[in-house]
């Protein structure tokens, strides 16, 4: 029987490499999203692969979303959290609402799906979850005090729930993709990313499929002795 993998933010950017990775990979992909209906129905006509809506930062609709895929697919085994969003700007002019915005979608949804699937998975003994973080994460960027926090705060939150379920056969890894090609960077005006393709060593920002590879090998079997790990695809970017 087909793994079932729930990927958050599956439809677009690293998320829709991702869940094209694991659709290769053999698994049953569900990706989810949250507004953009045009990217979703063209996920849908390309891979066959179910996408549902709802906001990762609602605990409720989380619920919602974990049971209709647990009833119409079977429990979860593979979780990556990849729903993300930013909301620059410098502390001294940011209305509270682009911190809980970005803390809420970027890592209080990463609680919210782990809470929903870890007790199953604990019960039958195996589960991959991979979340994803950011370069931003480990080395703090201005003018993204909120992204920064959210992104360290999965770091902490994969380390501890590592520590929890692991004697479970559950892996819990994140990784901290540096300046990755999609929509979210699209945004960024030309001459910061020049700026910042000068910082990477491989000259050059990454590609989505590279960081879904990795996602891939954490899912498998053969990584199961990876787990609470920070692993960097950043290009040299940072180094720690
Ligand atoms: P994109 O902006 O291209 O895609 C974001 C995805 O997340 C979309 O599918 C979007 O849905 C979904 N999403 C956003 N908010 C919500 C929400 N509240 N509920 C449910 N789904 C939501 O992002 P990227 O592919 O660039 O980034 C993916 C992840 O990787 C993010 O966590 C990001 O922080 C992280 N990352 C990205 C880097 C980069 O350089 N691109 C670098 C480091 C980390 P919809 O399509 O409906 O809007």
């Amino acid at each position: 029987m087909k793994k079932i993998a729930i990927v958050t933010g599956g439809t677009r950017g690293i998320g829709h490499a991702i869940a094209l990775a694991l659709k290769a990979d053999g698994y049953d992909v569900i990706a989810t999203y949250h507004g953009n209906e045009e990217a979703a129905q063209k996920f849908r006509n390309e891979t066959g692969c179910e996408a549902l809506k709802f906001d990762v930062a609602d605990y409720a609709a989380c619920e919602d979303a974990v049971k209709k895929v647990e009833a119409g697919h079977g429990p979860v085994q593979i979780l990556v959290n990849n729903a993300g969003i930013t909301r620059d700007g410098m502390l001294h002019k940011m209305p509270k609402e682009n911190w809980h915005d970005v803390i809420e979608t970027n890592l209080t949804s990463c609680f919210n799906m782990c809470r929903l699937v870890v007790p199953g998975m604990r019960e039958r003994n195996f589960g991959r979850i991979i979340n994803i973080s950011s370069i931003n994460g480990q080395k703090g960027q201005f003018g993204q005090v909120n992204y920064s926090a959210a992104k360290a705060g999965i770091l902490g939150l994969t380390r501890a729930l590592a520590t929890e379920v692991a004697a479970k056969g559950i892996t819990v890894n994140a990784i901290c993709p540096g300046y990755i090609e999609t929509d979210m960077t699209a945004g960024m005006k030309q001459e910061v990313l020049d700026s910042i393709i000068r910082q990477i060593p491989v000259t050059r920002m990454g590609q989505p499929d590279e960081i879904a590879a990795l996602v891939s090998f954490l899912a498998s079997e053969k990584a199961a002795f990876i787990t609470g790990a920070t692993i960097a695809a950043n290009g040299g970017q940072y180094m720690s």
